[in-house]
This record gives C-alpha cells, structure tokens and sequence, in this order.
C-alpha cells in the first residue's frame, strides 16, 4: 500500500494531513525518512511517526500503561493529566481505559478500543481477579488480617466483601488479591479494619501482570496471549 494510505489508517489523521506530514520528513520507514507519499509499504513494515512506531488498525487496540501518581483514569478531564494524555496521538482513537485507578493509586491500568473485552476484564461481578500492594499507616494485625481474609463490611454497604486473599510483604506492606471492584475497595477495606493506606500500586490484573520494563508513564502494547488469557 501507499505510504500516505498506511499512515491515514494507523492514526487519526486525515490522507490530506498525512501527505504534508510525509512532505514535511517526519515521517520513516525501515528507518529512513520518506518524503515520498506513494512509497510502497507492507502491512508489516516498520513506520515511525516523529519517532514513534505505529500500528496499522487492523481491529481493536490493547495496551498497558504503568500509571504514575497524579493521573485520571479517565478519556478527558479538564484539571489533570489522564491516562490518554500518555499515549501516542496515532494510538488514542476510541481508546478508553478498562476500570479505574485512584488518582494517587499507581501501576497497571489496561486501554483498549474493544468494549466487550473491557466489559469482560472490569465488571465488578467478574471471576478478574486484581492484585495491589499496599503500603500501610499501622501494621496489619493478625486479626485484621483474617478479617480481610473472610471479608469485611464496607461503611455504607449491606454486603460484606468477597474473601481476600492477604499475603505480608514486610511489617507494613502487603499484596492483596481481589476478586471484586468496588468504589475506593482496597482503602475502604483497610480502613474497615482499622489501618490506612498510604500507597497503592496495582501489580496485576487476571493474568496480566505489569511489565517490569515500563517505568511510570510508559505503556506497552499486550501480546496475543495476554489478550486472550484475561
Ligand atoms: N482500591 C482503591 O482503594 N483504590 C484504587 O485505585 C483501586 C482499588
């Protein structure tokens, strides 16, 4: 296919705006820059745009995003910096994120363009288990431990909270498996049992576990199997 074709599909942007943007050489491919706007380029081939590769949509988009403090898990906000605001232009088209993180909660949040998939990975009801560290005020003691274990009641709420699973990290950190969602759940839930958390880092989700290599700010495309395995 032409390039100026290639680049249309794979961002947002017009085959108009795409040919000046080849015109102006911030566009490469294999490396090159491409003044050319009828360049042929495989589906495969390797086109950066001002330096960032891009992918041609050929169906829905997932990523991951190691989410620093201080972003919205939102698609716009008119005071802070979202999770969007992160990724490349070329990749934000229809991208929304799957769940919500607290503003000064840190670590993995998944965005894609798929709905049903969100749907799948962040209903509340779901069997998607989620995986936080928790940094904590006091240290958790051992019958706040087992509360947590059984489930709690959260203020406000009629129904106690799905059995946890709790494991000690050091004398005031722990991880915590959920299996449910709900509003504020993992400082609503120490706070239950007489702790607060200072710090909250989710570490997993489903199968999907944060990549290691991603510092704060940085998303990653998901593989086929992360795809599928959630
Ligand atoms: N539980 C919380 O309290 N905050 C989050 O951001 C996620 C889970």
């Amino acid at each position: 296919m032409r390039l100026d074709y290639y680049l249309a599909h794979a961002t947002t942007l017009s085959r108009k705006e795409a040919k000046r943007i080849i015109h102006q050489g911030r566009v490469s491919v294999a490396g090159q820059v491409e003044r050319k706007t009828s360049t042929p380029v495989e589906a495969d081939s390797v086109v950066c745009l001002d330096e960032q590769q891009l992918v041609l949509s050929q169906g829905h988009r997932y990523l991951m995003l190691n989410k620093p403090v201080g972003v919205i898990s939102a698609t716009e906000d008119g005071q802070h910096r979202t999770v969007i605001d992160l990724i490349p232009p070329a990749l934000r088209r229809d991208l929304h994120p799957v769940g919500r993180l607290d503003r000064d909660t840190t670590g993995l949040i998944l965005l894609t363009t798929d709905g049903q998939w969100s749907h799948r990975v962040s209903s509340p009801r779901g069997q998607c288990a989620k995986v936080y560290r928790a940094q904590l005020d006091q240290p958790l003691t051992a019958q706040a431990r087992s509360r947590l274990e059984q489930g709690v009641m959260l203020k406000g709420e009629t129904v106690a909270t799905r059995p946890a699973d709790v494991e000690s990290i050091d004398d005031r950190t722990i991880r915590l498996r959920l299996t449910e969602g709900r509003y504020h759940q993992v400082k609503r839930m120490l706070a239950a049992v007489g702790n607060h958390v200072i710090a909250l880092h989710r570490e997993r989700v489903g199968s999907i576990q944060l990549d290691d290599n991603l510092p704060p700010g940085a998303y990653r495309e998901l593989s086929k199997e992360e795809i599928s395995g959630v």
